[in-house]
């Protein structure tokens, strides 16, 4: 990042029209994916906090095509940004690796057919990936941008198993490294008040995957949502929970980001469910541009900014 006080974190934005010298958006495609902690290949009934349902944009529906749900989210989001030319077909809901490498290569490839398309953000787990499956993607990047979004979710292996991920940290690890060593762009998912963390121990994710090969990172904080084992838990015992409070965690964010590598494009700080998903508290109707012009706004106060108190291991 070039002047860290202009911008006070490495924004999305900024970042693409670096790199391609406008806008890109991101189209969301449902491609109608399940989940190795759903069906079964690993276990059943998924993360205790999953409700994948409540992420998808309207004009997602596995029912339609790939290519008629990209038309249809560009035609979307060019109500919103009229001059966006380039897109990327964002793979989202649930695992978007999980299958057999010819059958993604059919749903990939008619995405970066579809003319607007520049490349492929794929969101899936650290342990839905394979050596045959990277080098498919290596190839693709001599042509288009490639990211793979790999949920982490927590660096701690006692939250991984308490909410039934059914991967180790360690295995996001390997996963971005071995993605990064073949020149495929990384990014990685967090959530911030998963049951039984402390403050300090979220605050300190920010050095652990500091020091990883990444590029992205998307943040979120754990909401409650309906029809999931959390909710459950969080009616049994409320008191195992820190979910953070809207003004809490601005407070939290800033000194994350101080910890944050200033290298890393932060995508997003915040998860944005319909409040009628909610089973759990809520922040009300805040929408995540206004929740990135506040913390603009705290980190101003403070005169602090991505990656200040980062020390690079070298
Ligand atoms: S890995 Fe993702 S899709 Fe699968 S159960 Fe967990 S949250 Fe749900």
């Amino acid at each position: 990042m070039s002047n860290p006080l202009e911008k006070r974190y490495n924004t999305y934005s900024d970042y693409f029209k670096r790199t391609f010298g406008e806008r890109v958006q991101k189209v969301t495609i449902d491609a109608g994916f399940t989940c190795p902690n759903h069906d079964g290949t690993l276990g059943y009934g998924g993360c205790t906090y999953c409700n994948n349902m409540a992420f998808n944009p309207s004009y997602c529906n596995p029912l339609k095509s790939i290519s008629q749900q990209i038309k249809e989210g560009i035609e979307f989001h060019l109500k919103r940004y009229r001059r966006a030319t380039k897109y990327l077909a964002y793979f989202q809901p649930f695992t978007n690796t999980h299958g057999k490498l010819e059958y993604l290569k059919n749903l990939y490839e008619e995405a970066l057919n579809y003319q607007g398309i520049i490349g492929l953000a794929i969101g899936t787990r650290p342990d839905c990936i394979s050596d045959e499956k990277l080098d498919y993607f290596q190839k693709l990047t001599e042509k288009y941008y490639i990211i793979i979004e790999y949920g982490i979710e927590s660096c701690y292996n006692k939250t991984l198993e308490r909410v039934k991920r059914g991967h180790s940290f360690e295995k996001s690890v390997e996963a971005i490294e071995k993605t990064a060593q073949r020149g495929i762009k990384t990014g990685a998912h967090l959530i911030f008040g998963l049951p039984g963390e402390t403050r300090d121990e979220m605050l300190n994710e920010a050095n652990i995957i500091s020091d990883l090969p990444l590029n992205n990172v998307k943040f979120h904080q754990l909401q409650i949502l309906k029809d999931t084992l959390i909710a459950l838990e969080y009616k049994k015992y409320p008191e195992n929970f820190r979910l953070f409070k809207l003004d809490e965690y601005f407070d939290f964010l800033v000194e994350f980001l101080e910890r944050l590598n200033p290298e890393f494009v932060v995508e997003r700080f915040a998860g944005e469910v319909p409040p009628g998903f909610l089973a759990g508290p809520t922040w009300g109707l805040i929408r995540n541009d206004q929740i990135i012009n506040l913390l603009k706004k705290k980190l101003e106060k403070k005169n602090t900014w991505q990656g200040k108190k980062y020390k690079k291991i070298l």
